[in-house]
């Protein structure tokens, strides 16, 4: 019977597969076998490839990237929604609003590490126009609730009351704020349309070198942790983003 060669056939790739390293298991490849995985039922394949997707691009808020595989953001939203795969479409939506601050420009910025940045606006664009017009419509409700979100944040300078009564405390934020946060525009203008990578790079920022103490700044950082949470949580249930696979 064919479809039994086929399965075979499609098992030994699996495992010639598993013999690659890992840097060659790329977001087309995987998504490729997710796809030929689901549409013939080999659930073994498709779940180990989701498993290899989501180490490579993964789904929860404390290991989320906003750079990682940025220009794939409207392809894994077409996969997760052909695919029924919705863990996917939260962290996709959050890249999509991201890639609209480089609009029509071509970005590479490669640092060596997990941030890199690679976006080819032509490639993105295209992928963008196969998405149906009710996602393009929630990026932009996500985008003005992002902006309006981090615009709240960052003009809000922090004051923290210091248990410790260190005099330095209540001023630091005070003096620094304006040149490090706001003059920063890979911090601000860049928290509009990604406030979680701003937030981290506030976090980041070693405000004990300008005489905050250990216990205000873990205060600090509590609360901007929780601006980030917040903000994963931001209603995905009101809108298209928990529609499911209805779309293809
Ligand atoms: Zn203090």
């Amino acid at each position: 019977v064919p479809w039994i060669y086929f399965k075979v056939l499609f098992c030994s790739f699996k495992i010639k597969i598993r013999l690659f390293e890992e840097e060659n298991l790329d977001f087309d490849l995987l998504t490729a076998i997710i796809r030929s995985s689901s549409r013939y039922e080999f659930n073994t394949s498709r779940a180990w490839a989701i498993a290899r997707l989501d180490k490579l691009l993964p789904t929860n808020l404390e290991d989320f990237n906003s750079n990682a595989h940025l220009e794939r953001a409207p392809m894994a939203i077409l996969l997760a929604r052909q695919c029924n795969l919705r863990q996917l479409l939260k962290p996709a939506f959050y890249r999509l609003v991201r890639a609209r601050r480089f609009g029509s420009n071509q970005i590479t910025e490669s640092n060596g590490s997990s941030n890199d940045i690679h976006y080819d606006a032509a490639a993105f664009t295209a992928a963008e126009s196969l998405l149906p017009k009710e996602d393009i419509i929630f990026a932009s409700h996500l985008l003005r609730e992002f902006t309006a979100r981090w615009m709240t944040i960052v003009t809000t300078v922090p004051s923290p009351k210091c248990r410790l009564q260190h005099s330095k405390c209540p001023s630091v934020f005070v003096n620094h704020w304006w040149v490090k946060v706001v003059k920063a525009s890979k911090i601000f203008q860049n928290g509009v349309f990604d406030p979680l990578g701003s937030l981290d790079s506030l976090i980041a920022i070693e405000w004990g070198a300008d005489g905050i103490c250990d216990d205000c700044l873990s205060f600090q950082r509590g609360l901007w942790r929780n601006h980030k949470r917040k903000l994963w949580e931001v209603r995905t249930s009101s809108m298209h983003i928990d529609r499911g696979s209805d779309s293809s």
